[in-house]
C-alpha cells in the first residue's frame, strides 16, 4: 500500500487578520488545500485574498489561528525557512543578469556550485531554453513571467504561491500563461495556490476555487459546481451572469419544488436548491443565459412539455459573433439575459417581438432569497 504524499497540504485552521488599525482583512477561516493541486483564491479587490495568501507565505503575521504546510506547523516560521516561495505580479527580475542567472539565483545563494543541469531543466520546462543568455528586457512579458515562475520553482518548494502573476500582461498573452502555467503545474506536481481576481482565469486554471467576499470564503469548489450551483447571489453574479426570479414556493412533487412566479409556475429539483423551501417562502430561482431557449410567441405551441416557460418582449439584441445577446422584459425581471446560439437564430427575434423564454427545469438552481437580500 503506498501511503499518501500530504507533504504539499496547505490547512489553515481559524487564520485570521486584523490590521493594527481594527480593520478585519480576514475573518478567522478553515480550508484545506490538498498536495498536488491547483487552487485558486478568487475575490474582488480588497476582499482579503492576498492577505490569506501573505499568511501562508509568512510574509503577514495571523491575529488567529494556525498555518500548517504538511504536517509542519509554520504559524510563526519566517518565509524563508517555509517550503513555500512566491511568484508576484511584478516579476522582479535581476535586470543586470541574464536568464539563466536569474534562475540560478536561489541555488547559488544556498551555496550550490554546480547548476547548470537543473537551470537547463527548468529553462526547458518553462520553454526558455533558446534564451538563457538574454537579458529580461529582451524578453516579452509573458517570458519574464515564465522567468520568474522558473526561478521560484528551482527551489523545489512544496507550494507555489502565485500573487496575480499575470495582472501585468495584456489579454492574449494572459490566456496563453493561463494555459502554460496549468501545464507546469501538471508537469512539476507540486501545489499551487493562486490568488486572482479574474474569474475566467480562476476557472480556466483551478482544480479548486475558493470565491472570497469581504474577508470570508463565501463558497468552495469545482470551477463546475460554483457555475451551476452557486450558493449565494454574490457567487452566482461574480461566476459569470446569472438571472434571478424572486418566486414563491407553491408545492412540492416528488424531488421537485413548484413555485409561482409572474402568473406561471417554475420546477426546481430539491437537491439544487440551497434555501430551505417552505411553502409559502420566497426563493430565488436562477438561471444561467445560455441555458434559455427563445421562440417567438407565435409558435410557443412547439415548446416541448415540462419545461420552464415565462412569457416576455425583446428589449435589446445584439450579435456578437458566436452569439446572439437579448435583453428580455418580463414580469418577473426586467433586463433578463438570454444568450442564443446563432444556429438557432429567427429572423423574427427582434426587439419589439414577444417571446417565450423556457429552460429545463434540471438547468435550474435556487439560492435563499431572504439571505441573499442581505
Ligand atoms: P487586491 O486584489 O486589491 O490586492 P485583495 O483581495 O488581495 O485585493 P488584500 O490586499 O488582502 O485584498 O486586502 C484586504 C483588505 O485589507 C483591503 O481592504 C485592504 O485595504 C486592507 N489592508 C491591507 N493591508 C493593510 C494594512 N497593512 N493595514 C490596514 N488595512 C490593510
Amino acid at each position: 500500500m503506498t501511503t499518501k504524499d500530504t507533504s504539499g497540504d496547505v490547512r489553515l485552521s481559524g487564520i485570521g487578520k486584523t490590521y493594527d488599525n481594527g480593520f478585519t482583512a480576514v475573518h478567522p477561516l478553515d480550508l484545506t488545500v490538498p498536495q498536488g493541486s491547483f487552487f485558486a483564491l478568487l475575490g474582488a479587490s480588497g476582499c482579503g485574498k492576498t492577505t490569506t495568501l501573505r499568511m501562508i507565505a509568512g510574509l503577514e503575521e495571523p491575529t488567529s489561528g494556525t498555518v500548517y504546510l504538511g504536517d509542519q506547523e509554520v504559524t510563526h516560521l519566517p518565509p524563508y525557512k517555509r517550503p513555500v516561495n512566491t511568484v508576484f505580479q511584478s516579476y522582479a527580475l535581476f535586470p543586470h543578469l541574464d536568464i539563466f542567472e536569474n534562475v540560478a539565483f536561489g541555488l547559488r545563494r544556498r551555496g550550490i556550485k554546480s547548476v547548470k543541469k537543473q537551470v537547463e531543466e527548468m529553462l526547458e520546462l518553462v520553454q526558455l531554453g533558446e534564451q538563457a543568455r538574454k537579458k529580461p528586457h529582451q524578453l516579452s512579458g509573458g517570458q519574464q513571467q515564465r522567468v520568474a515562475v522558473a526561478r521560484a520553482l528551482i527551489n523545489h518548494p512544496k507550494v507555489l504561491l502565485l500573487d496575480e502573476p499575470l495582472g501585468a500582461l495584456d489579454l492574449k498573452l494572459r490566456r496563453q500563461m493561463q494555459l502554460e502555467l496549468k501545464r507546469i503545474q501538471t508537469e512539476v506536481g507540486i501545489t499551487f495556490v493562486h490568488v486572482t481576481h479574474d474569474q475566467e482565469e480562476a476557472m480556466t486554471m483551478a482544480d479548486t476555487v475558493a470565491v472570497m467576499n469581504a474577508g470570508r470564503v463565501e463558497q468552495l469548489g469545482s470551477p463546475t459546481d460554483l457555475y451551476e450551483n452557486p450558493q449565494t447571489t454574490f457567487v452566482a453574479n461574480f461566476l459569470g451572469t446569472s438571472n434571478l426570479i424572486e418566486a414563491e414556493v407553491d408545492s412540492k412533487s416528488g424531488d421537485d419544488i413548484v413555485l409561482k412566479a409572474g402568473g406561471g409556475k417554475l420546477v426546481l429539483a430539491q437537491a439544487r436548491c440551497s434555501a430551505p423551501a417552505k411553502t409559502g417562502g420566497k426563493v430565488l430561482v436562477g438561471i444561467r443565459p445560455e441555458k434559455i431557449s427563445l421562440t417567438h410567441a407565435d409558435d410557443a405551441d412547439s415548446i416541448p412539455e415540462g419545461r420552464n416557460r415565462l412569457t416576455g418582449k425583446i428589449a435589446d439584441a445584439s450579435f456578437i459573433g458566436v452569439s446572439t445577446q437579448y435583453v428580455i422584459d418580463t414580469p418577473v425581471c426586467d433586463e433578463f439575459a438570454v444568450y442564443v446560439q446563432n444556429v438557432e437564430r429567427d429572423g423574427r427575434l427582434v426587439p419589439g417581438a414577444e417571446v417565450v423564454l423556457h429552460w429545463s427545469p434540471a438547468h435550474t438552481f435556487g439560492l435563499d432569497a431572504a439571505q441573499s437580500l442581505l
